[in-house]
């Protein structure tokens, strides 16, 4: 996807504050940050969100899901975390490259 933005950052097209990469994943500090720790984690590989995921990126969203206490940990948020994935524009989604929030540490706003 050459207009994504999150795509650009895999390809070192766009900047990211990255902490964590591999084959597959990206992790990088959100720009505006909600909380003391807020992290987008997205698969490098390009799809828009959880509405157009196919079995063919299970292992992918598996190993994501797993990563992110690991990730959590090494970020010094050992008394818990937030993970929130926006789908949709009714769901508050504003970048349309599936990613997960992983938020915590001081000013953890309140949910709901
Ligand atoms: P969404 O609302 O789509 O779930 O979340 C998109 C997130 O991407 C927002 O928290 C926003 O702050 C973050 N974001 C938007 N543009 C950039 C950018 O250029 N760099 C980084 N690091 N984060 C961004
Ligand atoms: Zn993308």
């Amino acid at each position: 996807m050459s207009d994504c933005l999150f795509c650009k950052m895999v390809a070192g097209e766009v900047p990211a504050d990255v902490v964590y990469e591999d084959e597959e994943v990206l992790v990088f500090k959100d720009i505006a940050p909600k909380a003391e720790v807020h992290l987008l984690m997205i698969p490098k590989q390009h799809t828009e969100s959880l509405d157009t995921l196919s079995e063919a990126d299970d292992a992918v969203v598996a190993r994501m899901m797993r990563k992110l206490p690991i990730i959590a940990q090494e970020q010094g948020l050992e008394s818990g975390f937030r993970t929130i994935i926006n789908t949709g524009a009714g769901g508050g989604q504003v970048v349309f490259h599936l990613h997960m929030h992983l938020l915590g540490g001081k000013n953890l706003p309140g949910f709901g």
